[in-house]
């Protein structure tokens, strides 16, 4: 039964904005004690010797929280999004992907969104530890930080639960690639 309660629940704030992800234990938790309540169901029921519990994909907090403000985190993932999964020098899409820094490290390229690109593997291996000029080549676009978006750490859930969707803004637009 423990296992059962380690996936991800949406958890939307009193107006029904989304709010965060928390594992269904602390859902369930959240149900018992009144603090929130079920809307969507999506994972079927637990039964134990006493009672039947409802298995939430979503709730709905009783009470409004402020909403804390989202940093767009630096990761190999968030990259390779941020680029559409496609290299920065030749502009093929792979996800065979390395990060890259414009301007190589020991030359003093910092580790920042502004200076790290998606790269296929032959380009880097190509371009090595030098930079774009100095390989000759050249990037698709400047690298930037991506905008933020308030909803974004909710978007990598879309495809395996749907019945997050229509709490989420612009999740369609996500789904359909439109927006990283
Ligand atoms: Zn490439």
């Amino acid at each position: 039964m423990s296992s059962q309660l380690n996936y991800d629940v949406l958890v939307l704030n009193q107006n029904y904005e989304p709010l965060n992800i928390c594992q269904a234990r602390r859902a369930i938790i959240l149900l018992f004690n009144g603090k929130a309540e079920l809307v969507e169901n999506g994972r079927g029921h637990i039964s134990t010797t006493s009672t039947v519990i409802d298995l939430p994909s979503v709730i709905r907090l009783f009470y409004m929280v402020k909403k804390p403000i989202m940093r767009r985190k630096l990761t190999r993932r968030e990259v390779f999004e941020r680029d559409r999964y496609t290299c920065q020098y030749c502009g093929r899409q792979t996800r065979d992907l390395t990060l890259d820094h414009v301007m190589p490290r020991f030359k003093g390229g910092k580790h920042t969104w502004d200076n790290i690109v998606s790269a296929c593997i032959s380009c880097n291996h190509r371009k090595a530890a030098r930079t774009p000029s100095e390989a000759g080549m050249k990037l698709h676009q400047i690298p930037a930080a991506p905008p933020l978006n308030p909803y974004h750490i909710f978007y990598h859930h879309l495809r395996s639960k749907q019945e997050w969707q229509k709490f989420i803004p612009a999740s369609d637009k996500w789904l359909k690639g439109e927006f990283f």
